[in-house]
């Protein structure tokens, strides 16, 4: 085949395929200049002459089983606004030893693979997929667009432990994460607001999220128009986690029959009835039998589940005054302590009535940010981990 038609082929601009040789699974593509003229990577000026030049093998797509390397003599030039610099191909960028579409076709790939899997599949350093996946997507989300916020999910998640958080910012009718921050403090929120600006805080009708007084206090600083809506995933999870606590204070004072049900119990009380096996169902059955405190719990969590489906807001209160009653009647501590807060945020609770918050939308948001915690944290980048995030909703 003639050089003329494979340099056709490589569709680069200014160089021509001078000589080809494969070595081993690796095929070398030398190439040659058009001209004498150098773009300055600093100013973008054209400059005619070049100080000195390097030999370079740049990275491209593969050609058909061989990995393809472009072979040529990079220059540093002399730009008279500059001075000594390095030349820019208009193929590749400045430092990197892979074309850009070569570094396009890796970002593609990070895209539905773990970058440990796209490092063997082309053979590159698993830090050199990071480093261009992470400058892939900085580009790509550098520019938000924040002027159709409307109906929004504010939700935070630890990424590290020792209480090291990430606050994450949804829009609900898009399902796209739009912000994220480190933190989870007024300040941390309010920057998110600085950010969107005064107009489009305006905008915003609706913010589900959790108890939180600082994000509620940031919320109505920055968007006091904003309905708060409780959604019903954040205050069951809540629920759940006190639910646990009463199932420890319960085993450590119990008999010894007593502990032996209570023990091992915890995924029989957090799990959906439903989703129980049949031997499951029935030791669930017995510890319920067994332990009112836990039982009384148990079916009080079933019974709020109901509140979210209110369809007024007078409705919804008189329903949540109700179920307050029956909770502080057991005079177990840890509910009295629930039903409390309860009616503190009762406002946020009754708003689901009028602005009906998909739960179901936002716990699935929860459990895939967990999933693309488990695949890219292990970088320990927080930012490659925030742009992963951006990305699994776009
Ligand atoms: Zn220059």
């Amino acid at each position: 085949m003639s050089n003329d038609i494979i340099t056709q082929w490589l569709n680069l601009p200014q160089v021509f395929v001078n000589n080809i040789d494969i070595v081993g699974n690796t095929t070398i593509i030398y190439l040659a200049r058009e001209g004498s003229k150098f773009v300055c990577s600093v100013c973008k000026r054209t400059v005619e002459q070049g100080y000195d030049s390097r030999t370079q093998y740049i990275r491209d797509l593969s050609c058909f089983e061989y990995n393809t390397y472009l072979c040529l003599d990079k220059f540093r030039i002399y730009c008279p606004c500059c001075g000594v610099r390095v030349e820019e191909l208009g193929f590749a960028r400045v430092f990197s030893h892979c074309t850009k579409r070569f570094e396009d076709y890796i970002a593609k790939l990070c895209s539905i693979l773990p970058v440990s899997q796209v490092a063997s599949l082309t053979g590159l350093d698993w830090k050199t997929v990071k480093e261009i996946d992470k400058r892939y997507l900085t580009e790509k989300f550098s520019c938000p667009d924040y002027s159709s916020l409307n109906i929004l999910a504010i939700d935070e998640i630890s990424y590290k432990s020792g209480h090291k958080y990430l606050t994450i910012v949804l829009d609900l009718s898009k399902t796209k994460v739009v912000w994220v921050g480190q933190g989870r403090s007024k300040a941390t929120l309010d920057k998110f607001f600085c950010e969107i600006g005064e107009g489009n805080a305006k905008n915003i009708c609706a913010i589900a999220t959790d108890m939180w007084d600082p994000y509620l206090a940031s919320i109505s600083q920055n968007a006091p128009q904003a309905k708060v809506v409780f959604d019903k995933f954040h205050v069951i999870a809540e629920y759940s986690k006190m639910i646990d606590r009463i199932r420890n204070e319960e085993y450590s004072i119990a008999s010894e029959s007593g502990k032996k049900v209570i023990a091992g119990s915890r995924y029989l009380l957090l799990t959906n009835e439903q989703n129980l096996g049949k031997s499951q169902k029935e030791r669930l059955k017995e510890l319920l039998d067994v332990n009112e405190t836990i039982s009384t719990a148990y079916i009080l969590k079933d019974e709020l589940k109901m509140l979210w489906q209110c369809g007024s807001r007078k409705e919804a209160y008189s329903f949540l005054v109700d179920w307050v009653g029956k909770a502080i009647a057991s005079g177990n501590k840890d509910l009295c302590k629930f039903s409390k807060k309860l009616m503190h945020y009762s406002y946020g609770l009754i708003n689901h009535a009028i602005y009906p918050i998909n739960s179901a939308k936002l716990e699935g948001v929860n459990n895939k940010i967990k999933v693309i915690k488990r695949r890219s944290y292990g970088f320990h980048d927080l930012n490659y981990f925030i742009l992963k995030i951006k990305q699994g909703f776009p």
